[in-house]
């Protein structure tokens, strides 16, 4: 293993390469950061890959208070009313501190920004660019920026494998570079690593988004929050795909509706009717399907021969498919999309480590409760990685001690997705999950390939069995009902095997703990 240069010695280390690690390494000029991704920069990651846009009250007919209320109503009670509330009066601000930063937002003939509707937004107010092409030019103009930041360095192709953690205090992080595995030394560590989708077999997620961070966190000892509330998208694409192609929510907020296969409505006697929360739209597309049926989006008559221009990336998605919008209806169904989970961390953005910070999709703040509003991640990575920055940079430096270890072998999460998407999908019951516990305590106890990815697996297994009503994105189908009092859940790793262990015997598989 080979000790990183002395130049980038306790240095902070962002692990992460989207907005949320972007922005945290520009938040933090001038002081020196060192940013890893596992690929080349800005070829991989859920932002590249937004559409939609960016939420925040920018309208002259909105106010933060009313994003705020849209973003407590969609999580269902379960959000943490200060942080919204702290996010619904930064996300403007945001917004405009990006548009200086150099994104190109659609604007408006009198130079306003054009604001968009999406589902459980009560006013128009998502900041989109070229269409549905947020995430590509937002990260345009992130990698630039970071690019002529001279204080942020970016190590590409550096795939962040386990934290060295003594004392519940961070004092490394072992990566494997081009050039072999290599340790940095380093006190402060922020966790930008994104979702989960590569955990489940449908997703709209890059592969590569599998949940590497909160391994890395969970294998620390760290807590991780929420991690039953997985959000599936009503409307990915319904192809072979694999990632399956989205099918934006904007789309319905331009007037496109949810039909059946006999051309019938079904949304249309459901509060908020196609623009109903997401965890609403996708249970209602997978009853429909699990009783034959099949869901798609008509978009011929309220958007027409519009589509094209309007929603060029969904567009181009359709015809490769051979499916004309402008014509005939999409088939649609749901797929996994974003993580409500995360590490859970602290108004700051800190974890239960000392010294591990995290940041955007990876990380748990309680801003989405038990779903997340539409387009509101994008803006909340972008408001996070200033109060994270400013975190990092406020941190008493500690005394720096390195102790070499071996760097595990590289993750692979194709065993963990059949048995993940089984258990816990739209609707979950306690007997799948009990056996999906089993076995996913068997695979992370294991030294093998599917060891990391089945951690984060079992957590996301293990806290929805616990959750016994429904709430949110997560539905149980032996406890429909919604709990008496909401709250927030929290798990540490050895939690995880604790409650795999007590698992009836009928279910359970040999299952001990495991912890690096
Ligand atoms: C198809 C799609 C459309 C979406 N549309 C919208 C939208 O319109 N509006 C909105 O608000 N949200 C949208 N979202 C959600 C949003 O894009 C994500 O939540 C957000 O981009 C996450 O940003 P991030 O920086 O946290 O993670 P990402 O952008 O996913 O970046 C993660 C980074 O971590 C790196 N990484 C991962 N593991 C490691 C490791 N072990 N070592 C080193 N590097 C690692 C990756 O290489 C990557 O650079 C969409 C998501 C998808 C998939």
């Amino acid at each position: 293993m080979t000790a990183t240069p002395f130049a980038f010695r306790g240095r902070p280390v962002v692990v992460g390469a989207g907005v949320a690690g972007l922005m945290t390494a520009l938040e933090l000029a001038p002081r020196p950061v060192v940013v890893l991704t596992k690929t080349l920069l800005g070829v991989e990651g859920s932002t590249l890959w937004a559409q939609g846009g960016m939420a925040a009250a920018l309208g002259p007919d909105d106010e933060p208070a009313l994003h705020a209320a849209d973003t407590v109503a969609a999580g269902d009670g379960l959000c943490d009313a200060a942080i919204v509330d702290r996010f619904a009066r930064a996300a403007p601000e945001a917004i405009r501190k990006l548009a200086r930063l150099g994104v190109r937002f659609d604007r408006k003939p009198d130079g306003g920004f054009a604001l968009g509707l999406e589902a459980a937004h009560s006013r128009s107010r998502i900041a989109h660019v070229g269409g549905d092409g947020a995430g590509r030019e937002l990260m345009r103009a992130l990698v630039a920026a970071a690019r002529a930041t001279a204080s942020v360095t970016i190590l590409e192709s550096f795939d962040a494998r386990r934290l060295l953690v003594e004392d519940n205090a961070v004092r490394g992080l072992i990566a494997v570079g081009p050039s072999g595995p290599a340790l940095f030394a380093t006190d402060r560590v922020v966790i930008a690593t994104g979702g989960i989708g590569g955990l489940y077999a449908e997703s709209t997620n890059p592969l590569g988004s599998f949940g590497q961070g909160l391994a890395l966190a969970a294998r620390a000892g760290a807590a991780l929050a929420d991690m039953e509330f997985v959000q599936f998208h009503p409307t990915a694409l319904d192809v072979s795909l694999r990632p399956m192609p989205l099918v934006s929510e904007a789309v319905r907020g331009e007037g496109a509706v949810l039909v059946d296969e006999r051309g019938q409505r079904f949304m249309a006697d459901v509060r908020g009717e196609e623009l109903a929360p997401r965890d609403v739209v996708a249970r209602a597309i997978w009853r429909l399907r699990a009783s034959g049926g099949r869901a798609f989006l008509d978009a011929t008559s309220a958007i027409g021969a519009k589509f094209e221009a309007r929603f060029p990336t969904i567009a181009a998605a359709c015809r490769a498919a051979r499916i004309d919008p402008t014509r005939e209806p999409i088939p649609v169904r749901p797929a996994q999309h974003y993580h409500m989970g995360g590490i859970a961390v602290d108004a700051e953005g800190r974890s239960s480590v000392s010294g591990l910070w995290a940041c955007g999709e990876a990380a748990s703040s309680g801003l989405h409760g038990a779903n997340r509003l539409a387009s509101n991640s994008l803006a909340e990575a972008a408001v996070d990685a200033a109060i994270v920055a400013r975190s990092v940079d406020g941190a008493k430096p500690q005394a720096l001690r390195l102790h070499p270890a071996r760097a595990p072998q590289a993750s692979d999460p194709a065993a963990v997705r059949a048995i993940l998407s089984r258990a816990a999908g739209v609707a979950r019951d306690g007997g799948a999950l009990s056996a999906a516990v089993g076995a996913l305590a068997d695979l992370a106890a294991s030294n093998g390939p599917a060891a990391d990815p089945a951690a984060v697996a079992l957590m996301i297994a293990v806290a929805a069995l616990r959750r016994e009503h429904s709430l949110g994105a997560h539905y149980r189908t032996d406890f429909p009902s919604p709990p008496k009092a909401r709250e927030r859940s929290r798990l540490t790793l050895d939690e995880a095997f604790a409650a795999a262990a007590a698992v009836p015997p009928v279910f359970a598989r040999r299952a001990s703990g495991c912890r690096a």
